[in-house]
């Protein structure tokens, strides 16, 4: 079964102590690969040197919101570093480039950086994921009608992914009319999540992501550990039990959404 988490922060801390073990359970249990996404430009480097001592590892080049007030460039020149890397990355290795995405970028509304500073930086990106041709990982927490906004000015045409996607059927069917898919995750497994559990047992299944976010999004239950990339079949079984269809359907289809989306 081709299982694949398209977000996973492996390369953090978090794992250090036991990132090889923590894979093989992952394989065990069928995970084809996972996506490790950019969050700062002093990460890049170890991002990508991880991504290319494992075949089933890929990575993205992006600077998340949370990473935007340490940001020692202007966005413009965030932009061009974004390209830069990409590029780098791209003569490196044999095969396909193993740089399928620009991002996590996007929009935090819960954060001290104001909207206005993180604004340019996210668009500085999605310019940059245009020139370079790549879909987009999207990071959105209670901004939706601005990211909704900026998509619509400055639109990826090789699309991309909400990721953690929370929020109501309107709010994911615009996203899916600006050609973008969303991204399930631990959300899912509580109760309390009643609004996007019902958003994403009605979307069509081929506009969806599995993804673990680890080490962080907890499952229900879990609360306060370490969340791993070994948890995601229990992402799936949930949506399975949401819409009522195998888990096998859903491991199988989200798995081709993904390795099309980021042409994996
Ligand atoms: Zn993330």
């Amino acid at each position: 079964m081709a299982l694949f988490d398209s977000h996973c922060h492996f390369d953090f801390d978090a794992f250090a102590a036991d990132r090889a073990q923590v894979w093989a359970r992952c394989q065990a249990l069928g995970m084809q690969g996972l996506i490790i996404p950019g969050v700062s430009i002093p990460q890049w480097r170890n991002l990508f040197a991880l991504v290319h001592s494992e075949p089933g590892w890929f990575g993205a080049v992006g600077v998340h919101p949370w990473w935007v007030a340490e940001l020692a460039l202007a966005p413009s020149d965030v932009g061009r570093a974004v390209i830069e890397r990409v590029t780098h990355e791209r003569k490196r290795g044999a095969g396909p480039s193993r740089c399928i995405a620009v991002g996590e970028c996007g929009l935090d509304a819960n954060i001290d950086t104001p909207l206005a500073q993180q604004l340019p930086v996210f668009e500085a990106q999605l310019c940059a994921a245009q020139e370079l041709s790549l879909p987009v990982i999207v990071h959105c927490v209670r901004c939706h009608g601005e990211v909704q906004r900026v998509l619509k000015n400055i639109r990826p045409q090789k699309g991309g992914v909400i990721h953690a996607f929370s929020g109501s059927r309107e709010i994911a069917e615009e996203y899916i009319k600006l050609g973008f898919t969303l991204g399930v995750g631990g959300t899912i497994t509580y109760q309390r999540a009643a609004k996007t559990r019902k958003t994403l047992a009605e979307v069509p299944l081929d506009k969806l992501l599995l993804e673990s976010d680890a080490p962080d999004m907890p499952h229900a239950g879990r609360q306060g550990e370490r969340n791993s990339p070994e948890y995601l079949p229990a992402v799936a079984q949930t949506l399975a039990e949401l819409r009522g269809i195998p888990v096998d359907t859903v491991i199988a289809q989200t798995g081709n959404n993904a390795r099309a989306l980021f042409g994996i």
